[in-house]
């Protein structure tokens, strides 16, 4: 396990006390070593160490970019020209990258280099790691269990020291859910922050790009490098995310609330527990206060993102229609995918429009309007990542709903498109648990520096 943090590392190879190429040789020892067990990567870039040979030419020259050196693994719905862009699907099996993800271009850019492709839930779709079609991940901080998905590589190849720093894409809770179950930091942006650009895409008014790392400096080092504007995404803005040293400043007398109507959902009272402990300790240290709010219909959340995602998810398959990108979807796909696909065409015929998709419109937009109301009276929201631990690999689960309900916290923040992060809080029975921080839209610079503050705490 890598314990270095991402600052120090980094410090190392601009001081050139470990050069970028033994850097990538070190992962790419560990992936040889351990990734046949764990299955966090899909692919390994064979091509890691002569690119990281190029970027210790670049730091002598002195002209080396802020990730120089670092490893960063890539969920495997984000394209990286050249590598096999599966979404851990038969359906993609054979699809390579024909052009960078600007999320992709904009690491290069700074040198960093990409270790490989994660594995991860089919098509994005589950919230345990389970569904791909490669295999499922084991969880490297609780081995057997699941490690959450559907980033499920991404998180485990950060926790299993196969890299420094990954990306991963998150519709309802996919960065934030495998961060959690992992022990490491993981960061869902505001809607709008990053180009989705290359993403393919699982329903495109939810999904965003966001950093996992073993830290929230490397987190947010990732968060600077790819946020911002991008022709190529309308929905993006051009504000930027400063970076770490910018947070440093302590958080003065934070309001923090706390959920009201989770504290009723979550099913393993000793995770509530724990995190509202937690949260106490971060007000105690900064002054701060934890109050109860009320965030009405958050409740339904659930409800209004499944139908909302079911249609966006089966109108953006249709391209995969086997015609050019390999076979068709639905003669390729597993059970979760199919359900979606086929429940996606049943919302969306006209004759239902008012009964499913109109009402979860409606409900998205009423648990937007809870949380724009609740932070005019706090600055953030502390809560539970997932109401209940990552179970153990393999265990039946029949009733999708339950595998839906992992998302009951962090749904909340897709349907508002506000930020929201996750760091480790500590272990029940052996599993990490993650707390979760929600700020306002494009308020990530409070994200991550309440994050950092809560961090700085459990050192
Ligand atoms: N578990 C949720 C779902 O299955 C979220 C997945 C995601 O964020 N990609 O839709």
């Amino acid at each position: 396990m890598v314990t270095d943090s991402t600052a120090a590392k980094i410090l190392q190879i601009k001081g050139k006390r470990l050069s970028a190429t033994d850097n990538i040789r070190g992962f790419l020892k560990a992936i040889g070593q351990r990734n046949k067990k764990i299955n966090a990567l899909l692919h390994i870039n064979e091509n890691a160490a002569a690119e990281a040979e190029a970027v210790d030419r670049r730091i002598k020259a002195g002209k080396a970019g802020k990730l120089a050196g670092l490893a960063i693994a890539v969920k495997s719905n984000i394209s990286v020209t050249g590598m096999p862009i599966t979404c851990a699907s038969k359906a993609l099996e054979n699809y390579n990258g024909t052009f960078d993800a600007d999320v992709v271009a904009a690491i290069k850019k700074e040198d960093g280099v990409i270790i490989g492709m994660a594995n991860m839930d089919e098509f994005a779709c589950g919230s345990s790691g389970e569904n791909s079609a490669f295999g499922a991940t084991d969880n490297p901080a609780a081995s057997g269990r699941i490690p959450g998905g559907t980033s499920s590589g991404s998180a485990a190849a950060v926790a299993a020291g196969f890299c420094d720093l990954a990306l991963g894409s998150d519709t309802g809770g996919s960065i934030r859910n495998p961060a959690s179950h992992c022990g490491v930091v993981g960061v869902k942006p505001s809607y709008g922050r990053v180009s989705r650009y290359g993403l393919i895409d699982m329903a495109m008014s939810f999904d965003q790009i966001g950093p996992l790392s073993h830290d929230v400096y490397g987190a947010a080092l990732l968060m600077e490098t790819i946020a911002g504007r991008s022709d190529n995404d309308g929905t993006t803005l051009n504000n930027k995310v400063p970076g770490y040293s910018s947070l440093l400043s302590k958080t003065k007398k934070p309001k923090i609330g706390m959920v009201w109507e989770f504290e009723e959902m979550c099913t393993d009272r000793r995770i509530y527990k724990m995190i509202e402990e937690k949260a106490g300790e971060f007000a105690k240290d900064t002054n701060g206060k934890v109050s109860d709010i009320k965030l009405p219909n958050v409740d339904l959340a659930i409800q209004a993102y499944y139908p909302l995602v079911y249609v966006e998810f089966f109108s953006g398959t249709r391209k995969f229609d086997g015609r050019k990108y390999g076979r068709k979807i639905e003669e390729a796909c597993g059970e979760e995918v199919l359900r979606r696909i086929l429940g996606g065409r049943e919302i969306s015929k006209a004759e239902y429009q008012g009964t499913y998709y109109r009402k979860a419109l409606k409900a998205r937009k009423l648990i937007s309007e809870g949380f724009e109301k609740a932070f005019k009276d706090v600055d953030v929201i502390i809560s539970p990542t997932t109401p209940m631990l990552p179970h153990k690999l393999g265990t039946k689960i029949t009733d999708p709903r339950a595998m839906y309900a992992y998302d009951a916290y962090t749904i909340p923040a897709n349907l508002a498109g506000i930020c929201a992060g996750v760091i480790p809080a500590g272990k029940i029975s052996d599993a990490p648990v993650g707390l979760q921080v929600m700020a306002p839209a494009f308020k990530e610079e409070l994200l991550l520096q309440v994050m950092a503050e809560i961090e700085k705490q459990s050192l």
